[in-house]
Protein backbone atom coordinates (compact mmCIF):
# COMPACT_ATOMS: atom_id res chain seq x y z
CA UNK A 1 0.00 0.00 0.00
CA UNK A 2 1.08 3.30 -0.65
CA UNK A 3 4.39 1.41 -2.76
CA UNK A 4 4.70 4.05 -5.71
CA UNK A 5 5.44 6.70 -3.25
CA UNK A 6 7.60 4.73 -0.89
CA UNK A 7 9.51 3.51 -4.17
CA UNK A 8 9.86 6.98 -5.85
CA UNK A 9 10.53 8.54 -2.27
CA UNK A 10 13.63 6.30 -0.83
CA UNK A 11 15.37 7.20 -4.44
CA UNK A 12 15.08 10.80 -3.48
CA UNK A 13 15.87 10.41 -0.01
CA UNK A 14 19.12 8.77 -0.70
CA UNK A 15 20.76 11.74 -2.29
CA UNK A 16 21.28 13.45 1.39
CA UNK A 17 22.56 9.68 2.90
CA UNK A 18 26.02 11.33 3.60
CA UNK A 19 25.70 14.80 3.91
CA UNK A 20 26.39 16.39 7.56
CA UNK A 21 25.46 19.56 6.63
CA UNK A 22 21.58 21.00 5.65
CA UNK A 23 21.95 23.49 3.42
CA UNK A 24 19.63 25.42 1.17
CA UNK A 25 20.67 24.15 -1.70
CA UNK A 26 20.57 20.22 -0.45
CA UNK A 27 16.88 20.86 0.19
CA UNK A 28 16.12 22.66 -2.80
CA UNK A 29 17.38 19.85 -4.78
CA UNK A 30 16.12 16.95 -3.02
CA UNK A 31 12.76 18.51 -2.16
CA UNK A 32 12.52 19.43 -5.83
CA UNK A 33 12.83 15.84 -6.45
CA UNK A 34 10.03 14.72 -4.17
CA UNK A 35 7.51 17.47 -5.17
CA UNK A 36 7.49 15.45 -8.47
CA UNK A 37 7.35 12.12 -6.77
CA UNK A 38 4.18 13.69 -4.93
CA UNK A 39 2.63 15.61 -8.11
CA UNK A 40 3.08 11.72 -9.78
CA UNK A 41 1.26 10.17 -6.97
CA UNK A 42 -1.45 12.93 -8.46
CA UNK A 43 -1.24 14.63 -5.02
CA UNK A 44 -2.75 18.36 -6.20
CA UNK A 45 -0.44 20.67 -6.71
CA UNK A 46 -1.02 23.68 -4.34
CA UNK A 47 -1.17 20.98 -1.65
CA UNK A 48 2.49 19.67 -2.70
CA UNK A 49 3.37 22.97 -2.84
CA UNK A 50 2.19 24.03 1.03
CA UNK A 51 3.01 20.72 2.73
CA UNK A 52 6.55 20.90 0.95
CA UNK A 53 7.21 24.44 1.12
CA UNK A 54 5.92 24.31 5.35
CA UNK A 55 8.69 21.41 6.23
CA UNK A 56 11.52 22.79 3.92
CA UNK A 57 11.08 25.86 5.80
CA UNK A 58 10.78 24.00 9.39
CA UNK A 59 14.18 22.27 8.49
CA UNK A 60 16.01 25.32 7.02
CA UNK A 61 15.48 26.93 10.45
CA UNK A 62 15.93 24.02 12.67
CA UNK A 63 19.09 23.19 10.97
CA UNK A 64 20.95 26.45 10.60
CA UNK A 65 24.71 25.94 11.71
CA UNK A 66 24.19 22.54 13.01
CA UNK A 67 25.94 19.33 11.84
CA UNK A 68 23.01 16.72 11.80
CA UNK A 69 22.81 13.66 9.63
CA UNK A 70 21.17 15.20 6.61
CA UNK A 71 19.05 12.17 5.00
CA UNK A 72 17.85 10.51 8.80
CA UNK A 73 16.76 14.72 9.68
CA UNK A 74 14.91 14.87 5.81
CA UNK A 75 13.40 11.41 6.82
CA UNK A 76 12.75 12.17 10.65
CA UNK A 77 11.01 15.59 9.58
CA UNK A 78 8.70 14.13 6.70
CA UNK A 79 7.92 11.60 8.87
CA UNK A 80 6.51 13.50 11.28
CA UNK A 81 4.40 15.80 8.86
CA UNK A 82 3.23 12.66 7.24
CA UNK A 83 1.94 11.64 10.66
CA UNK A 84 0.63 14.97 11.37
CA UNK A 85 -1.62 15.15 8.40
CA UNK A 86 -2.41 11.61 8.44
CA UNK A 87 -4.36 12.71 11.84
CA UNK A 88 -5.02 10.50 14.96
CA UNK A 89 -5.07 6.94 14.06
CA UNK A 90 -8.83 6.85 13.35
CA UNK A 91 -10.27 3.45 14.46
CA UNK A 92 -14.02 3.10 13.40
CA UNK A 93 -16.23 4.59 16.15
CA UNK A 94 -17.71 1.93 16.83
CA UNK A 95 -20.50 2.45 19.66
CA UNK A 96 -23.40 4.75 20.17
CA UNK A 97 -26.01 3.67 22.52
CA UNK A 98 -27.21 -0.15 21.57
CA UNK A 99 -27.16 0.45 17.67
CA UNK A 100 -25.03 2.41 15.31
CA UNK A 101 -24.92 2.80 11.77
CA UNK A 102 -22.83 2.95 8.95
CA UNK A 103 -23.61 4.94 5.88
CA UNK A 104 -20.89 3.71 2.84
CA UNK A 105 -21.23 6.36 -0.29
CA UNK A 106 -18.99 7.58 -3.14
CA UNK A 107 -18.90 7.45 -6.86
CA UNK A 108 -19.74 3.94 -8.83
CA UNK A 109 -17.48 1.52 -9.21
CA UNK A 110 -14.91 2.78 -6.12
CA UNK A 111 -15.64 -0.10 -4.49
CA UNK A 112 -18.48 0.70 -1.84
CA UNK A 113 -20.72 -3.04 -2.20
CA UNK A 114 -17.23 -4.22 -1.58
CA UNK A 115 -16.08 -2.44 1.08
CA UNK A 116 -19.98 -2.94 3.04
CA UNK A 117 -19.10 -6.28 2.84
CA UNK A 118 -15.60 -6.45 3.89
CA UNK A 119 -16.79 -4.08 7.27
CA UNK A 120 -19.59 -6.35 7.61
CA UNK A 121 -17.23 -9.25 8.36
CA UNK A 122 -14.44 -7.77 10.30
CA UNK A 123 -17.66 -6.55 12.77
CA UNK A 124 -18.85 -9.58 12.79
CA UNK A 125 -15.99 -11.31 13.76
CA UNK A 126 -16.37 -8.74 16.64
CA UNK A 127 -19.16 -11.34 17.79
CA UNK A 128 -21.37 -8.57 16.77
CA UNK A 129 -24.58 -8.43 14.89
CA UNK A 130 -24.41 -6.98 11.75
CA UNK A 131 -27.46 -6.33 9.09
CA UNK A 132 -26.38 -4.75 6.14
CA UNK A 133 -28.86 -3.50 3.85
CA UNK A 134 -28.76 -1.52 0.18
CA UNK A 135 -30.78 1.28 -0.74
CA UNK A 136 -29.23 0.96 -4.32
CA UNK A 137 -32.52 0.33 -6.37
CA UNK A 138 -30.92 1.32 -9.43
CA UNK A 139 -28.56 -1.69 -9.74
CA UNK A 140 -30.06 -5.08 -9.09
CA UNK A 141 -26.55 -6.60 -9.99
CA UNK A 142 -25.34 -4.54 -6.96
CA UNK A 143 -27.83 -6.20 -4.71
CA UNK A 144 -27.05 -9.25 -5.30
CA UNK A 145 -23.06 -9.39 -5.27
CA UNK A 146 -23.47 -7.88 -2.21
CA UNK A 147 -25.93 -10.26 -0.66
CA UNK A 148 -23.68 -13.04 -2.07
CA UNK A 149 -20.81 -11.52 -0.04
CA UNK A 150 -22.73 -11.82 2.87
CA UNK A 151 -23.65 -15.00 2.53
CA UNK A 152 -20.18 -15.87 1.70
CA UNK A 153 -18.75 -14.63 5.11
CA UNK A 154 -21.15 -17.56 6.43
CA UNK A 155 -21.75 -16.25 10.34
CA UNK A 156 -25.08 -16.36 11.33
CA UNK A 157 -25.00 -13.01 13.17
CA UNK A 158 -24.41 -10.94 9.35
CA UNK A 159 -27.21 -10.83 7.56
CA UNK A 160 -28.27 -9.11 4.68
CA UNK A 161 -31.78 -7.69 4.45
CA UNK A 162 -33.99 -7.65 2.03
CA UNK A 163 -37.30 -6.23 0.37
CA UNK A 164 -39.69 -5.74 -2.34
CA UNK A 165 -39.64 -2.17 -1.81
CA UNK A 166 -38.28 0.09 -4.76
CA UNK A 167 -37.90 3.17 -3.34
CA UNK A 168 -34.26 4.55 -1.35
CA UNK A 169 -35.78 6.34 1.75
CA UNK A 170 -38.51 4.30 2.04
CA UNK A 171 -35.67 1.41 2.46
CA UNK A 172 -33.53 3.42 4.12
CA UNK A 173 -36.30 3.76 6.85
CA UNK A 174 -37.55 0.39 6.73
CA UNK A 175 -33.60 -1.25 7.05
CA UNK A 176 -33.43 0.95 10.41
CA UNK A 177 -36.51 0.05 11.90
CA UNK A 178 -36.04 -3.67 11.14
CA UNK A 179 -32.10 -3.32 12.67
CA UNK A 180 -33.13 -1.68 15.54
CA UNK A 181 -36.49 -3.84 16.30
CA UNK A 182 -34.41 -7.22 15.81
CA UNK A 183 -30.96 -6.14 18.47
CA UNK A 184 -28.67 -5.24 16.11
CA UNK A 185 -25.92 -4.32 16.76
CA UNK A 186 -24.70 -2.32 13.46
CA UNK A 187 -26.33 -1.74 10.32
CA UNK A 188 -24.20 -0.84 7.32
CA UNK A 189 -26.08 0.51 4.96
CA UNK A 190 -24.56 0.82 1.43
CA UNK A 191 -25.70 3.51 -1.27
CA UNK A 192 -26.17 3.66 -4.80
CA UNK A 193 -22.89 5.03 -6.49
CA UNK A 194 -23.51 8.12 -8.07
CA UNK A 195 -22.00 10.80 -10.34
CA UNK A 196 -21.41 14.40 -8.15
CA UNK A 197 -22.88 16.10 -10.99
CA UNK A 198 -25.87 14.36 -10.91
CA UNK A 199 -28.04 16.89 -8.25
CA UNK A 200 -31.26 14.76 -7.99
CA UNK A 201 -29.01 11.98 -6.59
CA UNK A 202 -26.90 13.57 -4.31
CA UNK A 203 -30.17 15.51 -2.59
CA UNK A 204 -31.46 11.72 -2.01
CA UNK A 205 -27.97 11.21 -0.57
CA UNK A 206 -28.17 13.86 2.22
CA UNK A 207 -31.70 12.88 2.80
CA UNK A 208 -31.19 9.33 3.37
CA UNK A 209 -28.23 10.74 5.76
CA UNK A 210 -30.91 12.91 7.84
CA UNK A 211 -33.21 10.29 8.22
CA UNK A 212 -30.61 7.33 9.00
CA UNK A 213 -28.21 10.05 11.20
CA UNK A 214 -25.36 7.32 11.08
CA UNK A 215 -22.98 7.52 13.33
CA UNK A 216 -20.27 7.43 10.72
CA UNK A 217 -20.27 8.20 6.92
CA UNK A 218 -17.67 6.73 5.08
CA UNK A 219 -16.79 8.02 1.69
CA UNK A 220 -14.64 5.41 -0.39
CA UNK A 221 -12.31 6.66 -3.17
CA UNK A 222 -10.22 4.73 -5.59
CA UNK A 223 -6.55 4.92 -5.16
CA UNK A 224 -6.05 4.90 -8.70
CA UNK A 225 -8.37 7.78 -9.75
CA UNK A 226 -6.23 10.65 -9.77
CA UNK A 227 -6.57 14.15 -9.20
CA UNK A 228 -10.36 14.82 -10.14
CA UNK A 229 -11.10 12.63 -6.95
CA UNK A 230 -10.62 15.01 -4.64
CA UNK A 231 -13.25 17.61 -6.42
CA UNK A 232 -15.41 14.97 -6.53
CA UNK A 233 -15.29 14.27 -2.69
CA UNK A 234 -16.03 18.11 -2.33
CA UNK A 235 -18.61 17.84 -3.97
CA UNK A 236 -20.09 14.86 -1.88
CA UNK A 237 -19.39 17.00 1.04
CA UNK A 238 -21.00 19.83 0.32
CA UNK A 239 -24.18 17.13 0.45
CA UNK A 240 -23.27 14.89 3.64
CA UNK A 241 -20.69 15.38 7.04
CA UNK A 242 -18.26 12.70 5.98
CA UNK A 243 -16.38 11.48 8.99
CA UNK A 244 -14.23 8.98 7.29
CA UNK A 245 -12.17 8.00 4.18
CA UNK A 246 -11.63 5.00 3.11
CA UNK A 247 -8.97 4.06 0.24
CA UNK A 248 -10.14 1.12 -2.22
CA UNK A 249 -7.26 -0.70 -4.61
CA UNK A 250 -4.34 0.40 -2.70
CA UNK A 251 -2.81 -2.83 -3.88
CA UNK A 252 0.34 -2.85 -6.20
CA UNK A 253 1.33 0.61 -7.17
CA UNK A 254 -1.63 2.54 -6.73
CA UNK A 255 -0.45 6.31 -6.66
CA UNK A 256 -3.05 6.98 -3.59
CA UNK A 257 -2.33 10.56 -3.64
CA UNK A 258 -5.37 11.85 -4.43
CA UNK A 259 -6.85 10.33 -0.66
CA UNK A 260 -3.33 12.08 0.92
CA UNK A 261 -5.30 15.69 -0.85
CA UNK A 262 -8.38 14.91 0.69
CA UNK A 263 -6.90 14.51 3.83
CA UNK A 264 -4.94 16.76 3.72
CA UNK A 265 -7.53 19.63 2.70
CA UNK A 266 -9.98 18.69 4.69
CA UNK A 267 -8.43 16.68 7.39
CA UNK A 268 -10.95 13.67 7.29
CA UNK A 269 -9.03 10.60 8.81
CA UNK A 270 -9.05 7.98 6.74
CA UNK A 271 -10.23 4.61 8.47
CA UNK A 272 -9.68 1.90 6.52
CA UNK A 273 -7.72 1.24 3.26
CA UNK A 274 -8.78 -2.11 1.20
CA UNK A 275 -6.35 -3.88 -1.21
CA UNK A 276 -8.15 -6.46 -3.06
CA UNK A 277 -11.46 -8.08 -4.07
CA UNK A 278 -11.75 -10.62 -1.60
CA UNK A 279 -13.86 -10.36 1.83
CA UNK A 280 -10.27 -10.44 3.99
CA UNK A 281 -8.56 -7.52 2.01
CA UNK A 282 -8.97 -4.35 4.30
CA UNK A 283 -7.34 -3.22 7.03
CA UNK A 284 -8.07 -0.49 9.61
CA UNK A 285 -5.39 2.22 8.53
CA UNK A 286 -2.53 2.81 10.95
CA UNK A 287 -1.05 5.90 10.17
CA UNK A 288 2.42 5.00 11.82
CA UNK A 289 2.67 1.59 9.41
CA UNK A 290 1.63 3.54 7.03
CA UNK A 291 4.19 6.54 7.14
CA UNK A 292 6.96 4.19 8.21
CA UNK A 293 5.94 1.90 4.78
CA UNK A 294 5.92 5.66 2.79
CA UNK A 295 9.44 6.42 4.30
CA UNK A 296 10.64 3.01 3.89
CA UNK A 297 11.58 2.98 7.23
CA UNK A 298 11.67 -0.54 9.14
CA UNK A 299 9.32 -0.37 12.22
CA UNK A 300 10.95 -1.96 15.39
CA UNK A 301 8.74 -5.05 14.97
CA UNK A 302 9.69 -5.81 12.17
CA UNK A 303 13.30 -4.91 12.48
CA UNK A 304 13.16 -7.35 15.37
CA UNK A 305 11.42 -10.07 13.25
CA UNK A 306 13.87 -9.73 10.55
CA UNK A 307 17.25 -10.00 13.52
CA UNK A 308 15.60 -12.75 15.11
CA UNK A 309 15.09 -14.55 11.93
CA UNK A 310 18.66 -13.90 10.70
CA UNK A 311 20.52 -14.92 13.85
CA UNK A 312 18.16 -18.07 14.60
CA UNK A 313 18.58 -19.11 11.31
CA UNK A 314 21.65 -21.17 11.54
CA UNK A 315 22.09 -20.99 14.98
CA UNK A 316 22.00 -24.37 16.97
CA UNK A 317 19.44 -24.60 18.71
CA UNK A 318 21.51 -25.72 21.58
CA UNK A 319 22.56 -21.90 21.91
CA UNK A 320 19.30 -20.44 21.83
CA UNK A 321 18.88 -22.60 24.95
CA UNK A 322 21.82 -21.22 26.29
CA UNK A 323 21.15 -18.03 25.94
CA UNK A 324 17.56 -18.33 27.78
CA UNK A 325 19.68 -20.11 30.63
CA UNK A 326 22.18 -17.55 30.88
CA UNK A 327 24.90 -19.91 29.75
CA UNK A 328 25.79 -17.91 26.53
CA UNK A 329 29.89 -17.90 26.49
CA UNK A 330 32.61 -17.31 24.02
CA UNK A 331 32.54 -20.75 22.14
CA UNK A 332 28.56 -19.64 21.52
CA UNK A 333 29.98 -16.26 20.42
CA UNK A 334 32.37 -18.28 17.92
CA UNK A 335 29.88 -20.22 16.66
CA UNK A 336 27.99 -17.55 15.54
CA UNK A 337 31.18 -15.17 14.08
CA UNK A 338 31.63 -18.19 11.78
CA UNK A 339 27.88 -18.63 10.91
CA UNK A 340 27.96 -14.77 9.99
CA UNK A 341 30.94 -14.53 8.11
CA UNK A 342 30.27 -17.94 6.25
CA UNK A 343 26.23 -16.91 5.34
CA UNK A 344 27.47 -13.24 4.92
CA UNK A 345 24.99 -12.11 7.45
CA UNK A 346 26.75 -8.61 8.57
CA UNK A 347 25.79 -6.09 6.39
CA UNK A 348 22.40 -7.69 6.20
CA UNK A 349 21.62 -7.81 9.98
CA UNK A 350 23.46 -4.61 10.44
CA UNK A 351 21.23 -2.92 7.83
CA UNK A 352 18.01 -3.92 10.10
CA UNK A 353 19.43 -1.81 13.03
CA UNK A 354 17.86 1.01 14.55
CA UNK A 355 20.89 3.18 13.24
CA UNK A 356 20.79 1.58 10.02
CA UNK A 357 20.74 5.08 8.31
CA UNK A 358 24.35 6.33 10.22
CA UNK A 359 25.74 2.48 8.79
CA UNK A 360 28.18 3.38 6.10
CA UNK A 361 29.83 0.68 4.03
CA UNK A 362 33.48 1.94 5.59
CA UNK A 363 31.82 1.22 9.00
CA UNK A 364 30.64 -2.74 7.52
CA UNK A 365 34.02 -3.00 6.62
CA UNK A 366 35.60 -2.26 10.51
CA UNK A 367 32.82 -5.02 11.63
CA UNK A 368 33.75 -7.34 8.85
CA UNK A 369 37.51 -6.63 10.20
CA UNK A 370 36.21 -7.25 14.07
CA UNK A 371 34.80 -11.09 12.93
CA UNK A 372 38.25 -11.96 11.94
CA UNK A 373 39.98 -10.21 15.37
CA UNK A 374 37.37 -11.69 17.42
CA UNK A 375 38.07 -15.18 15.67
CA UNK A 376 41.88 -14.85 16.16
CA UNK A 377 41.58 -13.80 19.91
CA UNK A 378 38.92 -16.86 20.54
CA UNK A 379 40.73 -19.22 18.62
CA UNK A 380 43.68 -18.79 20.89
CA UNK A 381 41.60 -19.72 24.01
CA UNK A 382 41.49 -22.61 25.50
CA UNK A 383 38.10 -24.66 25.75
CA UNK A 384 37.66 -24.06 29.53
CA UNK A 385 38.36 -20.41 29.21
CA UNK A 386 35.94 -19.73 26.32
CA UNK A 387 33.20 -21.50 28.66
CA UNK A 388 34.33 -19.02 31.78
CA UNK A 389 35.22 -16.03 30.32
CA UNK A 390 35.60 -14.97 33.89
CA UNK A 391 39.24 -16.98 33.76
CA UNK A 392 40.48 -14.02 31.32
CA UNK A 393 40.71 -11.68 34.01
CA UNK A 394 43.73 -13.10 34.54
CA UNK A 395 46.65 -11.10 33.13
CA UNK A 396 49.14 -14.47 32.11
CA UNK A 397 45.78 -16.24 30.07
CA UNK A 398 45.23 -12.71 28.98
CA UNK A 399 48.64 -12.37 27.63
CA UNK A 400 49.62 -15.52 26.40
CA UNK A 401 46.38 -15.33 23.91
CA UNK A 402 46.61 -12.09 22.88
CA UNK A 403 50.62 -13.41 21.66
CA UNK A 404 49.05 -16.41 20.58
CA UNK A 405 46.36 -14.83 18.00
CA UNK A 406 48.50 -12.20 17.09
CA UNK A 407 45.95 -9.18 18.33
CA UNK A 408 46.70 -6.35 20.89
CA UNK A 409 45.43 -5.63 24.28
CA UNK A 410 42.69 -2.57 22.88
CA UNK A 411 41.08 -5.32 20.94
CA UNK A 412 41.23 -8.21 23.76
CA UNK A 413 38.68 -5.50 25.49
CA UNK A 414 36.88 -4.69 22.91
CA UNK A 415 36.17 -8.79 22.57
CA UNK A 416 34.91 -8.97 26.00
CA UNK A 417 33.12 -5.95 25.58
CA UNK A 418 31.10 -7.06 22.98
CA UNK A 419 30.95 -10.92 24.35
CA UNK A 420 28.59 -8.74 27.19
CA UNK A 421 26.72 -6.54 24.71
CA UNK A 422 26.09 -9.48 22.15
CA UNK A 423 24.53 -11.60 24.70
CA UNK A 424 22.40 -8.60 25.99
CA UNK A 425 21.30 -8.28 22.68
CA UNK A 426 20.23 -11.97 22.11
CA UNK A 427 18.63 -11.76 25.38
CA UNK A 428 16.74 -8.29 24.43
CA UNK A 429 15.53 -10.15 21.34
CA UNK A 430 14.14 -12.36 23.23
CA UNK A 431 11.69 -9.58 25.00
CA UNK A 432 11.30 -7.55 22.24
CA UNK A 433 13.43 -5.24 23.16
CA UNK A 434 16.52 -4.08 20.43
CA UNK A 435 17.14 -0.42 21.93
CA UNK A 436 20.66 0.77 22.61
CA UNK A 437 22.16 -2.26 21.38
CA UNK A 438 25.35 -0.99 19.49
CA UNK A 439 27.73 -3.21 17.64
P1 LIG B 1 -19.27 0.09 -6.22
O1 LIG B 1 -19.82 0.31 -7.57
O2 LIG B 1 -18.71 1.33 -5.65
O3 LIG B 1 -20.20 -0.60 -5.29
O4 LIG B 1 -17.99 -0.86 -6.39
P2 LIG B 1 -17.85 -2.42 -6.23
O5 LIG B 1 -17.79 -2.79 -4.82
O6 LIG B 1 -18.90 -3.09 -7.08
O7 LIG B 1 -16.41 -2.61 -6.83
C1 LIG B 1 -16.09 -2.30 -8.17
C2 LIG B 1 -14.96 -3.21 -8.60
O8 LIG B 1 -13.81 -2.92 -7.83
C3 LIG B 1 -15.26 -4.68 -8.38
O9 LIG B 1 -14.74 -5.42 -9.44
C4 LIG B 1 -14.53 -5.02 -7.10
O10 LIG B 1 -14.15 -6.36 -7.03
C5 LIG B 1 -13.33 -4.11 -7.22
N1 LIG B 1 -12.72 -3.76 -5.95
C6 LIG B 1 -13.28 -3.27 -4.83
N2 LIG B 1 -12.37 -3.05 -3.87
C7 LIG B 1 -11.18 -3.42 -4.39
C8 LIG B 1 -9.82 -3.42 -3.91
O11 LIG B 1 -9.50 -3.03 -2.79
N3 LIG B 1 -8.88 -3.85 -4.79
C9 LIG B 1 -9.20 -4.27 -6.05
N4 LIG B 1 -8.22 -4.68 -6.84
N5 LIG B 1 -10.43 -4.27 -6.53
C10 LIG B 1 -11.43 -3.86 -5.73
Amino acid sequence: MFNYLSKKLAKCLTRAKNSVLITPQLIDDIFKEIRIVFLNADIEVNLVDKFLNELKEKILIDTKDVKVNANSFIIKELKKALEATFLSNNAINLKKANFSCYLICGLQGSGKTTTCAKLANLLAKEDKKVLVGSVDVYRPEALTQLKLFIKEINNDKCVFFETETKEPLKIAKEIKDFAVKNGYDYLILDTAGRLHVDKKLMFELESICKLIDPLEIFYITDANIGQMALNIFEQFKEYVNVTGIIGTKMEGMAKGGSIFSIVYKHQVPIKFLTFGEKIEDIENFDKTKIVQKILSIESPLSVLKKAKLILSEKTDEKIERRILNNQYDLNDLLLQLLQIKKFNKISKFLSFMPQMQKITPEQKEIINKRIIIFTALINSMTLKERKDPKLLKNSFRKNRIIKGSGRNNQEFNLLLRQWEQYKTLQKHLKNRNLKGFKF
